[in-house]
């Protein structure tokens, strides 16, 4: 198992990649690369998960130099393999809606590595900075579409 020490290491070293679901909590809340990197090297474990899914894992909370509070969930296996510990995945180009606050945007053709056995979708450090600019003002649509909403309730 990792120690908290060499997670720590490792977020402030940008060894670090994003889950579906951190991946768009880190676009859709403007997180940049820095402010984790920053807040990950003196991250502190507020919640243990011994028995996760594939790893035993955790949550930890840092604080950026401005004093942001970021909470971070994070897996404390050994591997570098992907969470469920295959580690063949093929690349993929997936979209992703992001709420930007009163605003959706839809981002097409994002580079993405799906797991061979369980399916989860991992996002690059690189990628998921890129498109965090890109939606925040660093980038330009390539078209605005008209877009149908149902609701259940
Ligand atoms: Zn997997």
């Amino acid at each position: 198992m990792k120690t908290l020490s060499q997670v720590q290491k490792e977020l402030a070293a940008g060894q670090f990649e994003f889950s579906r679901h951190a991946f768009r909590r880190v676009v859709e809340r403007n997180i940049s690369e820095l402010e984790i990197r920053e807040a990950g090297a003196k991250a502190e474990v507020i919640e243990q998960y011994p028995q996760d899914k594939y790893s035993p894992g955790g949550l930890l909370l840092g604080f950026t130099r401005a004093g942001r509070a970021l909470h971070f969930q994070v897996s404390f296996g050994e591997s570098d393999a992907h969470v469920c510990g295959h580690n063949a995945a093929k690349s993929e180009l997936v979209s992703e809606v992001f709420n930007l606050g009163e605003r959706r945007v839809l981002v097409e053709g994002i580079p993405a590595l799906v797991c061979d056995r369980c399916g989860e979708v991992t996002f690059s450090r690189e990628t998921t900075e890129r498109i965090r600019q890109m939606v925040h003002g660093a980038g330009r649509p390539v078209k605005t579409v008209p877009m149908d909403v149902f609701a259940m309730a």
